[in-house]
């Protein structure tokens, strides 16, 4: 066995143009109560294949995560890449699960968390999981993610009147990431984090996959049974896996010469 990577805690590392901070689960909640201490606005992103993959075409969501506070790597797509390019990170920190530790946390040190995302009711739903099984967890307000365009300065200050540490938003990536960078500017709220189809996992409108599947890393094969709108998206991981290995034969192919 190799000696163990010393992992830096600020360490950012650069995949296919996009910064990933090498981060576990727990460095990344410690980061966001940093941004909680210093106050304004900041961005978290778990960036996943499928983000990233379409990032490579369209600039101005490569923009967004280059401007983004912290970047997670939002499973395991991300991690086997990161190693791939000889730069490892220690885990995948995915959206529930950062959402889920950020929650414990917030209820610890009494952070007001505000969810926005999701089929009215969900998010309410959401929350009251969160309540329940986080004793102390204060709920700064929720809001269903289908709102007009001419109803978001409202719903914007809405969210900034509720005062909240913590601003979950659950529009389905790449919709919530260009949201928030849109907006961040305008919220009062030092971490906002684009969580995806968390909510619906939360209040129990999807089933997570069994827990065996999740410990083999095979999440995802659990998301194809239960969400089958999902094949046609997950037929971008070859493609990603294909542009990781163009890659690393181009850097192996650099460093001959
Ligand atoms: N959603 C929303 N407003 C929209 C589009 C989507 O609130 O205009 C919600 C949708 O109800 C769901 C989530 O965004 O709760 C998207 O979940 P999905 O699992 O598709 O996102 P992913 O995890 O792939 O980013």
């Amino acid at each position: 066995m190799g000696a163990m990577p010393n992992y830096n805690k600020m360490r950012r590392i650069v995949l296919l143009g996009a910064p990933v901070d090498a981060v576990t689960l727990e460095e990344a909640v410690e980061r966001a109560a940093a941004f909680i201490r210093e106050g304004g606005p900041h961005q978290v992103l778990t960036l996943n294949p499928e983000y990233l993959y379409r990032a490579l075409r369209e600039p101005h969501l490569m923009e967004i995560v280059r401007r983004a506070a912290l970047v997670t790597a939002d499973g395991v797509g991300i991690v086997w890449a990161a190693r791939m390019l000889g730069q490892p990170v220690p885990e995948r920190v995915t959206g529930i699960d950062l959402m889920t530790a950020l929650a414990a946390r917030a209820a610890r040190e009494g952070w007001r968390v505000f969810l926005l995302g999701a089929s009215p009711g969900v998010a309410e739903a959401a929350a009251a999981k969160l309540a329940a099984r986080f004793p102390g967890f204060q709920v700064a307000g929720a809001h269903h993610g289908y709102f007009a365009p001419e109803d978001e300065p409202k719903l914007l200050q809405r969210i900034n009147a509720a005062r909240p540490d913590v601003l979950f938003v659950a529009l389905g990536a790449p919709k919530q990431e260009v949201w928030i960078a849109r907006n961040l500017n305008t919220l009062r709220v030092p971490v906002v984090m684009g969580v995806g189809g968390s909510f619906d996992v939360l209040a129990g409108r999807v089933k997570r996959a069994p827990a065996v599947l999740r410990r083999l890393h095979l999440e995802w094969l659990g998301r194809l049974v239960y969400e089958p709108r999902r094949w046609r998206r997950m037929l971008v991981l070859p493609k990603f896996v294909w542009t990781v290995l163009v890659e690393r034969l181009r850097g192996v192919l650099c460093r001959r010469k």
